[in-house]
């Protein structure tokens, strides 16, 4: 299908902090070649793209703000949290612990059929010569990536060994960041397996144990670097992030560990991603109910908010929610983007400007 090739996501944005809501871009100006030129976010009296829809050429640009607003109250490190207001209806769908070679291809099907951006936050150690095809899909598809730790270590924080752990959690997000742009930057998978074998010094397909991750994370970035060299530069502009689980910003964590994730994420610039509702396809007895599944992603997406979904969810139950999602005109599913515009006024790329490099947790500064 020639059209899905380039598909631009038209989606309602009904914005509570921008009355006049400027078209915005889901991929940043230095995108991959792999990524779809943008994703374009309609007038809110726009209609729900439908395939037979024509499409319009784009508006010009509105000028990016030099700044974003940071100045706003909040007590967490920059990023999306359950206390945050959220219009109703407005739904941004994030998946999370993929790549999975059979699961992940079945939920980009279903994005695809109803043409839904979704933001996916990626385990470091499911990316290999088997699904870094996936990888590169999701973006090719319109998606937005982020990372969810190498290995799903749920006690990164918990273990509070000081800067041992600020620097252990900051190598579960950077070794994950470059398996990411190994994968997007691969020809085949051999050459992926060659890209990790020279990056990690390691065998094709190794698992990389948590103590390196640690200790050589900066010499990962730096051989990673050379290869990037080779191959046209960064080809993603990474900034967002999910702790595995939501430790330590849910749950029983102290302050400390808590401040501990806090300052990995300050080093990393990257946004931390919570979400409002969740589908409950973690949840140990229930996960396998599909009536259960579908009435949790109904519920959650009327209200709005980010959604938190698994690629293992039960295919029937996301199938049966999106099209659920897609014939409701009080639901309008958004990419995370239009998220970031509507806090933060300005888009993530700029965002990521600003919060590269601040060296400590950015916690927007009080009034
Ligand atoms: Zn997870």
């Amino acid at each position: 299908m020639e059209k899905l090739r380039s598909v631009f996501f038209l989606v309602a944005f009904v914005t509570a902090c921008s009355p006049r809501a400027p078209e915005l871009r889901v991929a940043a100006p230095d995108a991959p070649s792999v990524a779809v030129e943008s994703a374009k976010l309609a007038k809110v009296t726009a209609p729900r793209l439908s395939p037979s829809l024509p499409e319009k050429p784009p508006a010009p640009e509105a000028p990016e703000p030099a700044q974003c607003k940071l100045e706003v109250k909040e007590k967490h490190p920059a990023g999306f949290y359950p206390s945050d207001a959220w219009p109703k209806g407005e739904v941004v769908l994030t998946f999370d612990d993929g790549p999975h070679p059979g699961k992940t291809p079945k939920v980009l099907e279903l994005l695809k059929k109803h043409q839904m951006p979704a933001t996916f936050f990626l385990v470091g150690r499911n990316i290999d010569k088997r699904t870094y095809a996936l990888v590169q899909r999701m973006v090719a598809e319109g998606h937005t990536l982020g990372t969810h730790s190498y290995n799903h270590d749920v006690g990164m924080a918990v273990r509070n060994l000081g800067e041992r752990s600020v620097e252990y959690i900051r190598g579960q997000h950077e070794t994950t960041r470059v398996l990411i742009e190994l994968a997007l930057v691969a020809k085949s998978p051999e050459d992926f397996d060659a890209l990790f074998v020279r990056v990690f010094e390691e065998k094709a397909g190794t698992y990389l144990p948590a103590g390196s991750l640690r200790t050589k994370w900066r010499a990962f970035a730096e051989r990673h670097a050379e290869v990037l060299a080779e191959r046209g530069g960064r080809p993603y502009p990474m900034i967002f992030s999910r702790p595995p689980a939501g430790t330590p910003y849910v749950g029983l964590s102290t302050p400390d560990q808590k401040k501990l994730y806090d300052a990995a994420l300050g080093r990393l610039g990257f946004l931390n991603v919570m979400w409002h509702g969740e589908s409950g396809d973690t949840n140990p007895t229930r996960k396998h109910e599909l009536g259960f599944l579908t009435d949790n992603l109904a519920r959650f997406s009327r209200k709005g908010g980010v959604l938190l979904i698994h690629d293992y969810i039960r295919t029937d139950a996301l199938s049966s929610a999106l099209a659920g999602m897609a014939k409701n005109p009080e639901i309008r599913v958004v990419p995370i983007e239009a998220a970031v515009k509507c806090k933060y006024g300005c888009s993530s790329a700029v965002l990521g400007q600003s919060l590269a490099g601040s060296g400590s947790a950015l916690v927007a500064a009080k009034d």
